[in-house]
């Protein structure tokens, strides 16, 4: 996948494209990427990317030229073309799941009040909210997709490690534990040091749905639920109450 990330502050995101398992991944070929500052496309002598707004009110927004000139560069008009905002599309693990199978995806950050609508009506294919919060500006949103979407390209990591992952089948993760056994006074539930596979695998997906009710009934909505599963909430509903 070849990612294009434009922002006003490049250097807030170089950091996470060299460390770590994304440095693996660029490395391996997996993943490539440009980091394009903006302000390189801006064309008066202070360099200006930003402006009053029409209609009045606090605040400055980027403005459209330097923009279009940075996402035509990039070749926007043939690409997927995310504009990271508060006022977008919900991001999801199933959202990133779309997103990975792209094999170029050029990134919008934001900053100040946010851009002109004018560059999202032409060139933004999906416009994305990292959840239910403003931040002061749209790199580290970028990151967060990046990060949920890059993992899932087959051989990044391994296929194993995804499976049971939170929000895998529509359930949170069940807890785990490692080594030292007595931690603090504290143990280990007894059956993940049985070594019977079958109560293991019964264990954890109890838990999965157990965590899932208490954090995120929301997440069980609309589903199927049957057999198994069914006889499961039953069981957790009569032990826990609520
Ligand atoms: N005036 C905007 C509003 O009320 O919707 C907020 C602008 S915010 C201060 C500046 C930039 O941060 C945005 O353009 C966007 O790129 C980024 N940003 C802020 N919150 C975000 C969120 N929840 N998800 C994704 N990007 C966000």
């Amino acid at each position: 996948m070849n990612i294009t990330i434009l922002s006003l502050f490049p250097e807030i995101l170089r950091g996470f494209f060299e460390s770590s398992i994304m440095a693996r991944a660029v490395e391996r070929g997996l993943v490539s990427y440009t980091l394009t500052d903006i302000r390189d496309y801006a064309t008066d002598k202070h360099r200006k990317c930003d402006d009053e707004l029409f209609g009045g009110g606090p605040g400055m927004l980027m403005k459209p030229e330097p923009l279009s000139a940075a996402l035509e560069a990039a070749g926007a008009r043939q690409a997927r073309v995310v504009y990271v905002s508060p006022g977008g599309r919900l991001f999801n693990q199933a959202y990133a799941g779309e997103l990975a199978h792209e094999e170029r995806l050029i990134l919008l950050c934001g900053r100040y009040e946010g851009i002109d609508q004018r560059v999202i009506d032409t060139y933004v294919t999906d416009e994305v909210s990292i959840g239910d919060y403003v931040l002061s500006s749209g790199e580290v949103a970028a990151m967060v997709l990046v990060d949920a979407i890059y993992r899932l390209i087959p051989g990044v990591i391994t296929g194993e490690s995804l499976e049971e992952e939170s929000f895998e089948g529509g359930l949170l993760e069940y807890p785990q534990y490692t080594r030292p056994a007595l931690y603090d006074s504290m143990t280990v539930p007894d059956v993940l040091v049985s070594g019977h596979h079958a109560n293991i695998a019964r264990w954890r997906f109890k838990k999965r749905l157990e965590k899932t009710l208490l954090y995120r009934p929301d997440l069980l909505q609309g589903k199927g639920l049957e057999g198994d599963l069914r006889a499961l909430i039953k069981e957790l509903t009569e032990q826990g109450g609520e």
